[in-house]
């Protein structure tokens, strides 16, 4: 509603006021509020009396604004996530039953009206009014020689950026919960899975979540001698959630036995037989309701109008174009060829397309998988007992005493629904939470693995919350570099264990495993990208087309990049992903965080963990190539990871 015309005159009516010596931050900070002033706010004369009342001219006046509105804004930031934990709590939590209750105490969006109530009180116009808003291309180019205080005055003013309405914000969290609820409560009964003779081929208790589950226990099967035919058949139940050829009753259903190969059903129990109706296209309907909640918010967000935007130029900060070139130069190393070759020898079979989950090369690989059960059941039988202990890992990490101890207080460890999370507090000296899933009678090798995991992203979250010199410059650049640390932290989970050796061919076969790890989710990521791209091409689109283009745009990216190293052509695999379903295009952030990590672990060969990980926690969120720099010395680049992974094979 505020007219060139209008901004004009109360530039002008500023600069009579505080003089003309400020100029551009007068012309600046009255166009950014002019750009979300809407007729609710108030009338174009309270717009500019506005404006004339609340410009700082004077330095000091504006480092008091500034001190007062990072120290409120953790408060409210910091109490709100503590209420949002709780209300999720349930859903999170493996603490009894959940009731519909949950979903609905989760569905409570308390950051819903944030953003407004900042507008409509016009705290937002104040920060608008005097600190400048960046664009990714100021930032990547000059922010090196920014100052800490620079930084931490951009960041502030990126939290009011956009103008995104309460009820909006509400509808879009609620069907996030939904499709996330689709995909948690999605597990399969593999005592239930028969094999073409009718034969059980899996523990009868065993239950996977999709899918995460199916591929950790298709991983853990490489230790076994007879794990061939298992595998087969989980990638057989892949493919058939993918197509959606997948018996409804077999979904979180333990009454009912199904031969995947056939796709036939058996009553469990002497049951009648149950309908054998596929599940018909519902996954691609979630995936559906996860960009209608996009594009609720596109309108909202005029300089980044779609979510590949939004992801790229607010989340991530790095091009669009930049992440496709790194993801596409690791898929197209001419390394990845030579590495499959020795896959094959060490399989003794041709390469099928699930080997992209190949665990061998790493030492963890060789010990069964039983042995190592045994070995953390033993150290950590349940919840508490790991929280005990995290000071012992964190000191075997290299962490002095004082510091483990320090973060062990930070650090509360709860039973995981999922495969596990990290939550970290959003206030300093409020707790990160670890979720992890600990059965009855202990933590298996897989929960361990996943668990130092989290811890790496808590070691993170506590550093970067509570030693950070601005409040709003708390966290990492984006979500790849907490991933960094928690690869870091899973890397060293033999080590841990007391395990590892420390002889080079190990370290070589890490590096093997470490460049097969970021191809596949490397694939996974360009197709979450392709999907979305996608998705905003063929607005109109029903699930069924949706499901055809994500299986074909699946194919594609295998045919280009992984059929020359696997041999095989035409897999789907690619998109079993859940994260497709229900993260709104995070993957390539996995990716990012798999390059990310190779090169801080590359730096960490010859420098402290403990040390360099807290000088690097506490640069903050500044922009990623920026941190990149400060924090070892070169930007993002796979170029490190396929030259280790040459000298890795020239040395076996
Ligand atoms: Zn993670």
């Amino acid at each position: 509603m505020i007219n060139e015309q209008i901004s004009k005159e109360t530039i002008t009516a500023v600069a009579e006021k505080h003089g003309k010596d400020s100029l551009s931050q007068i012309t600046r900070g009255v166009e950014q509020v002019a750009r979300r002033w809407r007729e609710t706010d108030g009338s174009a004369e309270d717009f500019q009396q506005f404006c004339v009342d609340h410009f700082l001219a004077d330095e000091t006046e504006r480092e008091i604004v500034f001190q007062r509105f990072i120290k409120n804004f953790e408060s409210l930031k910091g109490n709100l996530h503590r209420i949002y934990r709780d209300f999720n709590w349930m859903l999170h939590v493996d603490a009894g039953e959940m009731l519909p209750l949950d979903h609905l105490f989760a569905n409570y969006d308390v950051h819903a009206h944030v953003n407004e109530d900042m507008f409509k009180t016009r705290l937002a116009f104040v920060i608008l009014l005097n600190f400048p808003l960046h664009t990714l291309v100021e930032k990547s180019s000059q922010g090196a020689d920014w100052s800490r205080r620079k930084w931490a005055e951009t960041r502030l003013v990126e939290k009011f950026a956009d103008r995104i309405p309460g009820d909006v914000k509400q509808q879009y969290t609620s069907a996030y919960t939904a499709v996330e609820s689709y995909v948690y409560d999605y597990n399969i009964y593999m005592g239930n899975v028969l094999d073409e003779n009718g034969e059980a081929m899996f523990p009868k208790d065993l239950k996977l979540i999709s899918h995460w589950g199916l591929r950790d226990e298709l991983k853990g099967q490489y230790a076994n001698e007879d794990g061939h035919s298992r595998q087969e058949i989980i990638y057989t139940i892949m493919e058939r959630i993918i197509t959606q050829e997948i018996p409804a009753a077999v979904i979180n259903n333990p009454d009912v036995r199904w031969q995947p190969e056939s796709n036939r059903l058996q009553a469990a129990n002497g049951n009648s037989i149950p309908s054998s109706s596929s599940e018909g296209g519902k996954r691609y309907e979630m995936l559906l309701k996860t960009f209608a909640a996009e594009r609720l918010l596109d309108p909202h967000t005029p300089d980044n109008p779609t979510l590949v935007e939004r992801r790229f130029n607010d989340d991530r900060e790095i091009l669009e174009t930049e992440v496709e070139a790194l993801l596409s130069e690791v898929l197209s190393a001419p390394v990845l060829q030579e590495i499959a070759a020795l896959v094959e020898t060490r399989l003794g079979r041709k390469l099928r397309p699930y080997d992209i989950w190949f665990t061998g090369f790493i030492s963890g690989g060789g010990y069964p998988e039983t042995e190592l059960d045994r070995m953390v059941q033993s150290r950590y039988p349940n919840v508490s007992h790991f929280k005990e202990k995290i000071n012992e890992i964190l000191i075997e990490l290299g962490f002095t005493a004082e510091k483990a101890k320090y973060l062990q207080k930070y650090i509360e460890v709860d039973p995981s629904r999922g495969a596990g999370h990290a939550m970290g507090g959003q206030m300093r000296y409020d707790s990160a939470h670890l979720r992890t899933r600990v059965p009855e009678g202990g933590m298996n090798y897989k929960g361990f693995n996943t668990a130092m995991h989290e811890l790496g992203h808590t070691v993170e979250q506590v550093i970067s919350m509570n030693d950070i010199d601005y409040y709003s410059l708390e966290g990492v650049p984006n979500t790849a570099f907490t991933e960094a640390f928690a690869f870091v932290f899973q890397a060293r989970d033999m080590a841990v264990l007391g395990l590892e050796s420390d002889s080079p061919e190990s370290a070589h076969l890490e590096t093997l495993h470490n460049i097969w790890q970021t191809m596949e989710i490397a694939g996974v990521s360009l197709l979450d990208m392709k999907i979305w791209r996608w998705m905003y091409q063929h607005p109109e689109a029903d699930a069924a087309s949706l499901q055809a283009a994500v299986i074909s745009l699946a194919k594609e990216i295998w045919n280009q990049y992984f059929a020359p190293v696997f041999g095989c052509k035409d897999s789907p695999i690619l998109a079993i992903y859940s994260h497709i379903i229900f993260c709104g295009m995070y993957i390539p952030d996995y990716a990012i965080g798999h390059i990310i990590a190779f090169q801080i672990e590359d730096y960490l060969k010859s420098h402290s963990l403990a040390t360099e990980m807290e000088r690097m926690c506490k640069l903050g969120c500044i922009a990623p190539q920026v941190w990149m720099k400060q924090a070892v010395g070169t930007s993002i680049s796979v170029t490190p990871m396929v030259r280790a992974a040459e000298a890795a094979l020239d040395a076996l």
